[in-house]
């Protein structure tokens, strides 16, 4: 069955709107059109689009908002922005949004559907996993398992980072956010951030902000903070995990540097291409990774070793599968 991609326009100058709801009709796209940018941020809470294009200047709300919303609610639609010269103060916000490609106006049919086209050639066909790594805080996740996605990352999967909340109140949320940015970037991972109060996580608004990214993304596999943990964050974590990702085919728990003797890791990712990967993304964490001992990478790499222990590679993640999706067995040759 052919997928006939759906696309929303929003440009409030109507005979704009019509010539472009024409030009990529032409091309066999679904278009709604919108001219309002309240409109189509509401449109876009109800409905699911392939493509977001939207103008910069829109009354109610600008094109920034309406992209911020379509990177909410559908977190993979690429988002196009259309803009004349003018639009170039809106241009970091646009970039913080991740906004997938400038459309310069006056408009060309030929630019147009282009970049229309190499936007969802990005996304679509997909022929990886979809992986979601949930972290309580910056650093968490490529602490337990910066080799395993870069694993993921080399096998072709799409990756989600879920960072819940961006750490310790005060100047540093702001570079510890840039710094998960960086390392996301590095896998090529997209980054959500939750607003969860760092060292104050209560379940119930944690299962919600888990909720919201698995219902857009429908992951095959989550990784997540495993049960023995001293700290209340990352056990709140596991539990919100356990019940926002009871659709998920595949749920694994890692080990954090808060992680307590109990911990018992059942499957044994071998990291030993990508023990340097690793590294890399642990100095994106630079405020931290300065300071905090259980950062160090000597103390990094020798765990990843002791771990290999139990599996006869070099370097090792540990993981606990929590469920995971049946594999069948192997076909006898
Ligand atoms: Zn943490």
């Amino acid at each position: 069955m052919t997928h006939i991609h759906r696309i929303l326009v929003v440009e409030d100058d109507h005979s704009l709107a019509r010539l472009i709801e024409l030009w990529l009709g032409r091309e066999g796209y679904a278009v709604d059109v919108l001219h309002d940018g309240l409109d189509a941020i509401q449109r876009i809470h109800e409905e699911r689009y392939d493509v977001i294009l939207s103008d910069v200047h829109l009354p109610h709300a600008n094109g920034i908002e309406v992209l911020a919303a379509s990177r909410e609610v559908h977190p993979l639609a690429p988002a196009l922005l259309m803009t004349a010269g003018a639009g170039v103060e809106y241009a970091s916000a646009a970039i913080d949004m991740g906004v997938d490609a400038y459309v310069m106006k006056p408009l060309r049919q030929d630019d147009l559907v282009n970049r229309v086209r190499s936007a969802l050639a990005k996304v679509a066909p997909k022929k990886g996993k979809t992986i979601l790594a949930i972290g309580a805080h910056p650093d968490d996740i490529e602490i337990a398992i910066g080799g395993t996605l870069a694993a993921h990352r080399d096998a072709g999967d799409d990756i989600v980072l879920l960072c819940l909340s961006w750490g310790a109140n005060g100047g540093g949320q702001s570079q510890r956010r840039d710094e998960a940015k960086a390392a996301a970037h590095v896998l090529g991972a997209l980054l959500y951030g939750g607003d969860l109060q760092d060292t104050r996580f209560e379940l119930r608004s944690t299962i919600a902000a888990i909720e919201r990214v698995v219902r857009q993304i429908q992951p095959d596999v989550v990784y997540t903070h495993c049960a023995e943990d001293v700290h209340q964050d990352h056990r709140t974590a596991h539990d919100a995990s356990l019940v926002a990702c009871r659709s998920v085919p595949t749920l694994l728990a890692y080990q954090s540097p808060s992680t307590t003797v109990a911990f018992q890791p059942t499957r044994f990712q071998d990291i030993s291409d990508q023990i340097d990967d690793k590294m890399t993304l642990i100095a994106c964490h630079d405020s931290q990774a300065s300071c905090r001992t259980y950062m160090a990478p000597e103390l990094l790499r020798s765990t990843a070793r002791y771990w290999g222990r139990f599996s006869g590679c070099e370097y090792v993640e540990p993981l606990v599968v929590v469920r995971e999706a049946a594999r069948g067995l192997a076909k006898a040759s």
